[in-house]
């Protein structure tokens, strides 16, 4: 059943917020399964370090706003850290350090060279024009420029950033070194060292994993009614790649509602949408729901692609898909994902299903470091490979173990940490 306790006084820290609590819970949950010693599951229980910061911000108008910066680094056991930089209103040390000790266990699994980061500005970017962000991002750059580097930490894309982002990041950090360094961000525009097929990567995997998941469980992806939360970065490629491989997109929404339609929607159409009207508000390519009642739709398959915490207790009860996959960090809490595991539901974890982004970002950075650049379909190969690789690996151990997917990809990736941490040992 769900656990959401705090750690232990000694340790107790800022960062032990429910996001957090719960990230340390399904820890915890996997340990007895992934056989490792005591200093092993004590030193990944935390965060390495925390960077916290205000950045100061000229708006437009000539007045000065401050705004809450966070970068937190969960493990360094297997390489620079590796993650995201979000803008959100809900950013907060406690959620930075919950998705930086996911990325570890997501780079672990995919047998990435990294180690687990994340961070992020406090704000709403609808608010701020772009100059103001491009300003924002600049001074949030500069106030990273101890933490971030090619060999350390290599940020991304996330939530409500992008390309223009990256390349902000990247041309503020060259500035300073006095060198181009195209490698100290991953997102980045093809122009300055960015990788085909990045932006895509992450919807392109989830939806692999999922083709994946199908054929496990005796379907075919096509014809499935899909309905797909959240209609950004990961939700709306995801979306793409449904409707391309035939399955029947009935749902999508984004952060203004979703649009319904048994018959199945055309998701061209809903892109060109946005692109003319920034979101889905107003389109009627079918009926309106709240995103409330799109998670609760009848379909075979859906996928979280918004946000964290949107299955809960409240509703795990009343979705019909049989199949979810978390395109989104973290949108099942742990007394969900008891209901729907009662419920048998099978359940494709973040840390596997939305891994594809870190993988494209890793084989970025590697072509950033080579200056040698790989084709398309070279980079779509590779990431097949390895989805389908972490793919059987956490079905193993799942059917081995009997235990959830969630609990599998865990312990994959546990162990592959532990196995470094147990060479290293503790300094000093
Ligand atoms: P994005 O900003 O491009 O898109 C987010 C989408 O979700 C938008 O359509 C937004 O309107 C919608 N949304 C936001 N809040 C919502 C809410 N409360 N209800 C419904 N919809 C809501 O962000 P993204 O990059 O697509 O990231 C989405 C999720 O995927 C996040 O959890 C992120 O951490 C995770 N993720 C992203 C990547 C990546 O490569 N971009 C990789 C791995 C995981």
């Amino acid at each position: 059943m769900a656990r959401l306790e705090a750690s232990p006084l000694e340790h107790s820290l800022e960062w032990d917020t429910p996001l957090f609590l719960m990230a340390r819970a399904q820890f915890e949950q996997s340990l007895p399964f992934a056989d490792v010693s005591d200093m092993v599951a004590e030193r990944l229980s935390f965060p390495e370090r925390a960077l916290m910061t205000s950045v100061p911000l000229r708006l437009d108008d000539g007045s000065i706003k401050i705004f809450a910066g966070y970068r937190v680094r969960h493990s360094t056991v297997l390489g620079p850290t590796k993650g995201g930089i979000r803008y959100d209103p809900e950013v907060s040390l406690g959620e930075c350090a919950a998705l930086a000790t996911w990325m570890t266990w997501k780079c672990a699994l995919l047998r990435l060279p990294y180690g687990g980061a994340k961070g992020g500005i406090r704000c709403d970017v609808r608010a701020l024009s772009m100059k103001e962000i491009e300003r924002l991002t600049r001074r949030f750059t500069s106030e990273l420029l101890d933490v971030i580097g090619p060999h350390m930490d290599i940020p991304a894309p996330d939530m409500a950033t992008n390309e223009q982002t990256m390349a902000w990041m990247m041309d503020t950090y060259s500035m300073q070194m006095g060198h181009v360094v195209p490698e100290v961000v991953t997102g980045k525009p093809i122009s300055i060292g960015g990788s085909v097929f990045r932006r895509e990567a992450t919807g392109a995997g989830v939806v692999m994993v999922t083709e994946q998941a199908c054929a496990r469980l005796g379907w075919s992806l096509a014809g499935q009614r899909c309905v797909v939360q959240g209609f950004g970065n990961v939700g709306g490629v995801a979306a793409s790649e449904l409707h391309d491989k035939g399955a029947k997109v009935v749902a999508v929404s984004d952060i203004s509602g979703g649009v319904h339609n048994e018959l199945g929607l055309d998701v061209p159409e809903l892109h060109a949408y946005v692109a003319e009207h920034g979101s889905l508000e107003g389109c009627d390519a079918g009926e309106r729901v709240t995103n409330e009642e799109l998670l609760e739709l009848p379909c075979d398959i859906l996928i979280a692609a918004a946000r964290e915490d949107q299955i809960t207790g409240l509703n795990a009860g009343r979705i019909h898909a049989r199949l979810i996959v978390e395109g989104a960090n973290g949108p099942t809490t742990l007394e969900a994902d008891a209901i729907l595991n009662e419920r048998g539901i099978l359940v494709v974890p973040d840390i596997l299903a939305n891994a594809g982004g870190v993988t494209v970002s890793y084989f970025e950075w590697v072509q950033d470091l080579g200056r040698l650049f790989w084709d398309r379909d070279e980079i779509r190969n590779r990431l097949a490979d390895k989805m389908t690789d972490a793919f059987d690996r956490v079905w193993s151990v799942s059917t081995e173990k009997k235990i959830t997917l969630r609990q599998s990809a865990m312990v994959a990736a546990i162990r592959e940490v532990a196995g470094a941490l147990e060479a290293r040992g503790i300094y000093p």
